[in-house]
């Protein structure tokens, strides 16, 4: 497999002022076209960092990208660079100065002076035609390995890279291919699952496993690398196929799926119907489940029942309850949930109330306590969650409403394998 650095030049880009999308860009292109990105560098605009950066990937890597510093300032190096890298002079190239001229014309301008700068070449580099601006890109090799430069400018950037920079690199990696998938967990943190999965992350395996983490969601990253895409499908289907086996289901879903997509599959396969009624997720858990298109085949309704009274007024939650347990207590929970699937006339329905915090906690129910009702064909139950009194509101909320809709994907998902065994089929 192939392996590339691609590097990023600008002043506003180390200092952290403009956001490096070039790179990230690059580094996606890449991968699809079967090569590895070993490394990301940003250089500010400094002709000998460029160059040492230059000469050190030479010896690397088997391509090298570089964008930006191709403009017509004092601060655009790039070419310099290049042909210090390559130890040669830089050259006029007619046909680049010929362009710039008919760039201009075309606008009705006059070519500034400055702008010959531009149609300066690296001997024995090619410059490479840019349609959309007045910077041609640059080709050539360093210690004999092919390097283009392309410009800073994003669209500019794109353009030229597929034009002129793609089709090279698809011959360059000669078939190879570097796939990925994600599988979505929900419901062991990500030091528990890398436990359970610490063989197949070692690093430097093929396929390799790595996980991220957000909210209560975990996402593994499979990358398989081989050389045909046939060979790298193959991995990415046995490494999921071990991980689901060992994982089971707390998998969700792969690459595009999302826990309230899962569910509203889950709910319309099925042929049932969900209500909502949040206190503390302040209609968190119907926004997720109204994300979906068509969630209206499923989705009856929600409320939001902040205040006590609320509670009592739309849902039917007996007010002596709430009185004895307070409005955080499982017993309100299951009240909401209940309530809410009656007034809706929905099969399921989920609830929250809890306390999101930073203020309003005390010993007995701290920031993070937050009780979870589900109401279901066959009962209502209440599950306790302390997501930590420490956590931020928004993380609190995130969760709970996540940990809501995990629930029902696992209770539906059990009453789908109760449905299929008990039918026969
Ligand atoms: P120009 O002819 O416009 O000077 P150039 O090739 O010299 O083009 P730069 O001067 O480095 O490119 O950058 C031009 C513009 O593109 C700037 O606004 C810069 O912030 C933006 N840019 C450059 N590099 C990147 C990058 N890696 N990611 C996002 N934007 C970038
Ligand atoms: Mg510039």
């Amino acid at each position: 497999m192939r392996r590339a650095w691609v590097i990023s030049t600008g002043t506003e880009l180390a200092l952290g002022q403009t956001v490096d999308t070039n790179t990230a860009w690059l580094a996606a292109q890449l991968a699809a076209l079967g090569i590895r990105t070993l490394r990301h560098i940003t250089v500010p605009d400094d002709a000998d960092a460029t160059r040492d950066v230059l000469l050190q990937a030479a010896t690397a890597c088997d391509v090298i990208l570089l964008t930006g510093g191709l403009g017509p300032t004092d601060d655009d190096l790039t070419r310099q660079a290049l042909a210090d890298a390559a130890g040669v002079q830089l050259h006029l190239h007619p046909p680049s100065l010929d362009h710039l001229r008919a760039f201009f014309a075309a606008r009705g301008r006059e070519m500034p002076e400055r702008n010959t700068v531009q149609a300066l070449l690296p001997q024995a580099a090619t410059a490479l035609p840019n349609t959309c601006g007045t910077a041609p890109g640059i080709c050539i090799a360093l210690s004999g390995t092919p390097c283009y430069a392309l410009p800073g400018v994003p669209f500019e950037m794109r353009a030229m890279f597929e034009r002129e920079v793609a089709p090279a690199l698809k011959r360059l990696a000669d078939g190879a291919a570097l796939l990925s998938r994600t599988l979505h967990t929900f419901g062991l943190g990500e030091s528990d699952l890398g436990e359970r999965i610490r063989d197949l992350m070692v690093r430097g395996r093929n396929p390799e496993v790595g996980t991220t983490a957000g909210f209560g969601l975990v996402g593994i990253r499979i990358n398989a690398a081989a050389p045909s895409h046939a060979d790298a499908e193959a991995l990415l289907d046995q490494a999921e196929s071990d991980l689901r086996r060992r994982l089971g289901s707390i998998i969700f879903g792969r690459d595009g799926d999302t826990l309230p997509g899962v569910v509203g599959a889950l709910l319309a396969a099925t042929g049932r119907t969900l209500s909502t009624a949040e206190s503390c997720t302040g209609g968190l858990i119907g926004t997720l489940i109204t994300d979906v298109a068509g969630s209206s085949r499923y989705n009856r309704g929600g409320a939001i029942a902040y205040a006590n009274q609320a509670k009592v007024a739309i849902l039917d939650v007996d007010p002596e309850e709430v009185e004895q347990c307070g409005a955080v207590s499982d017993v309100v929970a299951r009240a909401l949930a209940l309530g809410a699937a009656r007034k809706f006339g929905s099969d399921y329905a989920a609830s929250t109330t809890g306390i999101a915090g930073p203020a309003g906690g005390t010993p007995e129910k701290p920031v993070g306590l937050v009780f979870i009702g589900l109401h279901t064909p066959t009962g209502t139950t209440a599950q306790k969650c302390l997501f930590g009194s420490d956590a931020p509101r928004e993380a609190i909320r995130l969760r709970a409403a996540r940990t809501a809709l995990d629930l029902l994907r696992l209770e539906l998902m059990h009453a789908v394998t109760h449905e299929v065994s008990g039918s026969g089929r």
